[in-house]
């Protein structure tokens, strides 16, 4: 791994390469293997499954912790809500760590409890317990929050799951996995991409892109509900967070052992993002999101779902960006001009700290 010196680098929290090879060859080594897990740490999905329970656990270390369209709060919040939500489950209970930095401004500190108090009401959850810690000047940038949280099984998951077998004879999964993927089922993005990693970054350098890019922060988990009720069909979901969408698809291929391909001309990226990425040198596809899905449907059911997506706030810009094949590895994309480009898994997410 690329350790400098045997040290952590700011890479290793990235969400590329660099992270994952962490994570396999430290954490997964010590930590798993445990019997009678459903859904394992070494499965490296969004949440992990114990029993009927989905289970997460989320720092964020967001500098700064106000940014345009979100703050620290609400993305502690988001992000533990929507990492259960992807499995299918419902999230009910959270818990809150908060590591206060010396100096941050109780003003400060109430405005992110506002924020977080709204988010869980958007998102149907509550903050059960938590625990509050102190540290002295430095760089934390104000202060880290941990959330975790558990959800719970529903109806419009066995709903789900019940429209999969009708196409997928021998489908046994009970929850909706990176893993599930088969040749054939499409994939759908919920919106445009890289919105949150730009706005998140034009905090930290000060910069302005012409209009403001704002952050797409949103939990997601009454949005995958109704999908899942009301159409089904869905085998596998991820939220694009650090890394991309370029690493979340590539997880879906490694995991489910598909190739991916996608159609640039589908991609919904704003004219902002765009030409912001264009001038910094970054690729949209590589930059973290706080407020989209990925989606893996059977190819009977991607219409009807894209169809509700876009009758929702959330994923009004919603378009179906691809499909999974057998015919290579890897993920793949069908460009503009006609030629086709390896979408290869990023080193790291080009933006640091971005959630
Ligand atoms: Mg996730």
């Amino acid at each position: 791994m690329t350790a400098k010196n045997g040290h952590i680098t700011m890479l290793h929290g990235a969400g590329g390469t660099v992270m994952h090879e962490l994570v396999k060859n430290y954490i997964v080594k010590y930590f798993g293997g445990a019997s009678n897990i459903d859904v394992p740490l070494e499965a490296l999905d969004d949440a992990a499954v114990v029993g009927d329970v989905v289970l997460k656990s989320d720092s964020h270390a967001v500098k700064p912790i106000f940014f345009p369209g979100g703050d620290i709060g609400r993305l502690a919040v988001s992000g533990t809500v929507n990492d259960i939500a992807v499995l299918g489950a419902e999230p009910y209970a959270l818990t809150c760590g908060f590591v206060l930095e010396e100096g941050l401004a109780v003003t400060d500190f109430e405005r992110i409890l506002v924020s977080m108090r709204e988010t869980c009401n958007e998102a149907g959850v509550n903050i059960v317990t938590g625990d509050t810690k102190v540290v002295e000047k430095g760089s934390l940038g104000g202060c880290i929050i941990n959330t975790s949280g558990i959800g719970r099984r529903t109806k419009a998951l066995e709903k789900n799951l019940t429209v999969v077998k009708q196409f997928r004879s021998n489908f046994e999964v009970r929850w909706i996995l990176d893993s599930n993927l088969k040749a054939g089922d499409k994939i759908l993005l919920s919106g445009t991409i890289g919105d949150h990693g730009l706005a998140v970054l034009s905090a930290q350098e000060g910069l302005s892109f012409g209009s403001e890019i704002k952050s797409d922060v949103k939990p997601l988990n009454r949005l995958i509900q109704r999908l899942l009720s009301d159409v089904g069909g869905i085998v596998a979901m991820k939220d694009p967070t650090r890394g991309g969408l370029a690493d979340a698809l590539n997880e879906f291929s490694e995991k489910s052992r598909v190739g991916i391909l996608i159609q640039e001309d589908k991609i919904p990226i704003r004219a902002d993002v765009r030409a912001a990425c264009e001038m910094l040198g970054l690729d949209p596809f590589e930059v973290g999101n706080e407020g989209k899905i990925i989606i893996g449907v059977v190819k009977e059911k991607a219409k009807e779902i894209l169809e509700l997506l876009k009758t929702t706030k959330e994923g009004k810009e919603a378009e179906i960006i691809g499909e999974a094949t057998a015919d290579f590895k890897g993920v793949a994309m069908q460009t503009v001009v006609g030629g086709k480009r390896i979408i290869a898994r990023p080193v790291g997410d080009p933006v640091p700290r971005i959630c």
